[in-house]
C-alpha cells in the first residue's frame, strides 16, 4: 500500500494508543498529520514529539496554551475548538480519519469526515446511535468508506460478502444471502453474579473487565451490558439490519468477536485474542492485511469456547436498546445522552449501579417521542435527556421499584 494520511481523534485515548501502537509498527505505510486530545495534554505532547503530526488539537483554550508550550520548537501547530476537530477531519491531505473519541462529543468531527468523503475508521459507536441515519447518509452522499473498529462490527464486516458494502450494493440482508448478524458479548464481571447482589456492586468492581482494556465509561457500559445495546444499534445502521435480525449471544472467553448467519445454515465468524490492535490493523490496511503486534491466537491452549443467551433481568440496559430502536427517531439517542450521565453519576458514586437502568427506564419513557427530523433535534433531544437524567440523579429518584 501507498503511503496513508491518518487523522487520529481521541488519540489519548485506549483506542487512540492501540492504533499508535499499529502505525508505530508501520512508519512506511502510514504518517500521522493530526493527533487530538482532550485532558491528557503530557501524554499528548509525547505522542506529538514521537509521531511529528501537523496538528494537535485539544478543545479548551487552557489546555491549548499548555500543549503549546510542551511543543515550543516541534513543527507541530496547536489547534483549538471542536471546529478545529472538524477541520483535521476533512483536510484534503488526509485520506483516513480514526474517530475514537469517547461519547457525543464524537459525532461532529466523525460527520465531518464522511462529508469530505474520508475513510472513516469508526471507533465512536455513539455517532450511529445518536444519528445513525444522517451518519450513514453522509456516508453515501459523499462516497466516504465507513470501516467499523468496535471489534464485534468488525467481525460482522469480515464475515459478510464484501459485495455487501460495494457502492451500488442495494445492503439488503437477505438478497444477500444473509439470515441473521449474531454479535457475541462477554457478559462482563457479573455475568454469574447473584442477581440479589448486584445492588452492591461498586465502581471499582464494574470496571474491571474480565477480558478487555478499556475506557471506563465503556467497562461500565459492558457491566451493564449497554454497551452491546449500543452495538445492537450500531449494526442496524451500519449492515441495514432490522432489530429482528441482529441477535446477541453471550460468549464469555472473548475469542468470536462476531458471526453472520447465511440462508444455507453457514455461519461465519472472525476470531482473534482480545485485542483491539486486531480490528484497527483491519480498518487501516483494508483491504490489504498488516501485522497488529498481537498474539497468536492457540485455541488448544484456550480449549473451550462456550455461548449462552442473555438473561434480560440481568442486564436489562441491552432491553432497553432493544426498545429505544423499535421506537426509532429520537429515542436511541435519549437513551445514549442518558447513559452518559448516569454513568458518569454511577462512577462518581452519586447513583447506585441499579439506578442506572431504572433512570435511563425512566427518561426514556418520558422523552422517547421527542421529533428527530434534523441533527439539531437530535442534539436537542440528547440535551433534554441530559438535563432529565440529572434532574432525577440529583433527586435520587433513582431505585428500581
Ligand atoms: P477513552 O476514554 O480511553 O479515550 C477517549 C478519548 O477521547 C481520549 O483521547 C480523550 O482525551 C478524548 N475525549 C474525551 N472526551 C472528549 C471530548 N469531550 N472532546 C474531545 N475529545 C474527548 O475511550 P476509548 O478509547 O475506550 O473509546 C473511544 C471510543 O471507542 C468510544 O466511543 C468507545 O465506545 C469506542 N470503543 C472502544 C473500545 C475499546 O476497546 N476501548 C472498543 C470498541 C469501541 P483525554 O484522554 O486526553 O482526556
Ligand atoms: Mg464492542
Amino acid at each position: 500500500m501507498s503511503l496513508h494520511s491518518l487523522t487520529i481523534l481521541g488519540a489519548t485515548g485506549t483506542i487512540g494508543v492501540n492504533t499508535l501502537d499499529v502505525v508505530a509498527r508501520h512508519p512506511d505505510k502510514f504518517r500521522v498529520v493530526a493527533l487530538s486530545g482532550q485532558n491528557q495534554i503530557d501524554k499528548l505532547a509525547a505522542q506529538c514529539r514521537q509521531f511529528r503530526p501537523r496538528y494537535a488539537v485539544v478543545l479548551e483554550a487552557d489546555k491549548a496554551t499548555a500543549l503549546q508550550a510542551l511543543l515550543a520548537g516541534t513543527a507541530t501547530e496547536v489547534l483549538c475548538g471542536v471546529e478545529a476537530l472538524e477541520f483535521v477531519s476533512s483536510l484534503a491531505e488526509v485520506d483516513s480519519v480514526m474517530a475514537a473519541i469517547v461519547g457525543a462529543a464524537g459525532l461532529r468531527p466523525a460527520l465531518a469526515a464522511a462529508r469530505a468523503g474520508k475513510r472513516v475508521l469508526l471507533a465512536n459507536k455513539e455517532t450511529l446511535v445518536m444519528a445513525g441515519r444522517f451518519f450513514m447518509q453522509a456516508v453515501r452522499d459523499n462516497n466516504a468508506t465507513l470501516l467499523p473498529i468496535d471489534s464485534e462490527h468488525n467481525a460482522v464486516f469480515q464475515s459478510m460478502p464484501s459485495a455487501y458494502f460495494a457502492r451500488q450494493s442495494n445492503a439488503n440482508l437477505a438478497a444477500h444471502g444473509v439470515r441473521r448478524v449474531l454479535l457475541t458479548a462477554s457478559g462482563g464481571p457479573f455475568r454469574s453474579r447473584e442477581l440479589e447482589t448486584l445492588k452492591d456492586i461498586t465502581p471499582e468492581q464494574a470496571i474491571a473487565h474480565p477480558n478487555w482494556v478499556m475506557g471506563k465509561k465503556i467497562s461500565v457500559d459492558s457491566a451493564t451490558m449497554m454497551n452491546k445495546g449500543l452495538e445492537v444499534i450500531e449494526a442496524h445502521w451500519l449492515f441495514n439490519a432490522p432489530p429482528e435480525k441482529i441477535e446477541v449471544v453471550i460468549h464469555p472467553q472473548s475469542i468470536v468477536h462476531s458471526m453472520v448467519e447465511y440462508l444455507d445454515g453457514s455461519v461465519l465468524a472472525q476470531l482473534s485474542n482480545p485485542d483491539m490492535r486486531t480490528p484497527i490493523a483491519h480498518s487501516l490496511a483494508y483491504p490489504e492485511r498488516i501485522e497488529a503486534g498481537v498474539n497468536w491466537l492457540d485455541l488448544a491452549k484456550i480449549g473451550t469456547l462456550t455461548f449462552e443467551a442473555p438473561d434480560l433481568r440481568r442486564f436489562p440496559c441491552l432491553g432497553l436498546a432493544y426498545q429505544a430502536l423499535a421506537e426509532g427517531g429520537a429515542a436511541p439517542a435519549i437513551l445514549n445522552a442518558a447513559n452518559e450521565e448516569v454513568v458518569a453519576a454511577f462512577l462518581d458514586k452519586k447513583i447506585p449501579y441499579l439506578g442506572i437502568a431504572a433512570t435511563l427506564d425512566a427518561v426514556l419513557q418520558r422523552l422517547f417521542d421527542l421529533p428527530a427530523n434534523s441533527l439539531d433535534e437530535l442534539m436537542a433531544a440528547d440535551a433534554q435527556a441530559r438535563a432529565l437524567a440529572r434532574e432525577l440523579i440529583a433527586a435520587k429518584r433513582v431505585l428500581p421499584a
